[in-house]
């Protein structure tokens, strides 16, 4: 049998790829178990009117790849955004001023795999003049939702890799622009190389069982992240850890950015179901 070798060298290339010119742009290795491709995601609708057409448009533009497809389905309506195993939640709501735009949040087990998914983007800046604008809107849908399969920023230096997954602006002079509202094919081929193995199990459509001191939690800032573990040498990127004991933890992994605008993912996990 040929697994263990293939296996070696893709756990080689992995771990060289980001200091090489090909980078890997996996979000930590983090991926849905699935036994077949492509893979039907359910993504919970639960925006309002001023936000479902960059919804609509992000599902139709990530569904392109070759390996998963969304369907949007009833949300659940929850202030918070409750996560829904097996699914992603997609919310928007006045959530303060908090230093985000947008936030994505996957829950892991088993050490890999997710098991749901939550964005949230922020109506107390895009309500303002500077994010309420289409291209604007469109890249962080787009951007939060691809963190939920397992995508990591493509670039944060602010440039534009006509990329959602990097950190260009499209807001003041750029707020015409619309470079950086979708993806691009690095990120399909990313998606690509992240699902291209198959499990044995999936985590697609099960109940995932919940430390019950993780649940509903609201992570708006950093007083509720838990401690700064890791902060970039430019001090644009940290993240952040709450640990729950038992090798249950939060990771909260920040942008910062000028002008207030932060995007922020955090990810939970890994679980021990035998808790
Ligand atoms: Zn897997
Ligand atoms: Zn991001």
């Amino acid at each position: 049998m040929s697994w263990t070798p293939r296996r070696v060298i893709l756990a080689l290339l992995v771990i060289a790829s980001p200091s090489m010119a090909l980078a890997n742009h996996s979000w930590g290795g983090y991926h849905w178990a699935r036994t077949s491709n492509p893979f039907t995601l359910k993504t919970g609708d639960n925006v309002d009117s001023n936000w479902q057409s960059y919804f609509d448009a992000a599902l139709s533009d990530w569904t392109s790849s070759s390996v998963l497809n969304l369907t949007a389905v009833t949300g659940t309506s929850n202030k918070h955004c409750s996560a829904v195993a097996g699914t992603i939640q997609v919310c928007n709501g006045r959530y303060g001023n908090n230093g985000w735009l947008g936030l994505a949040s996957i829950s892991i087990t088993g050490g890999t795999h997710i098991t749901q998914g939550t964005v949230k983007v922020n109506d107390t800046y895009f309500d303002t003049a500077t994010y309420n604008n289409p291209n604007e809107r469109r890249h962080v849908m787009c951007q939060e939702i691809g963190h939920t399969f397992g995508l990591d920023h493509q670039s944060t230096d602010g440039s534009s890799q006509d990329t959602c997954m990097d950190y260009f602006s499209n807001t003041g002079a750029n707020a015409g622009s619309t470079l950086s509202t979708r993806p691009n094919a690095h990120d399909y081929d990313e998606l690509v190389t992240i699902y291209t193995h198959l499990d044995s199990s999936t985590t697609v459509k099960s109940a995932a069982v919940m430390p019950p001191a993780m649940e509903d939690l609201v992570l708006d800032g950093p007083g509720q992240w838990g401690r700064e573990i890791e902060r970039s040498e430019d001090g644009s990127t940290s993240t952040f850890e709450l640990d729950f004991g038992h090798g249950n933890k939060i990771l909260t992994f920040v942008n910062w950015a000028d002008g207030g605008q932060a995007d922020v993912e955090d990810r939970s996990g890994p679980r021990d179901p035998a808790k």
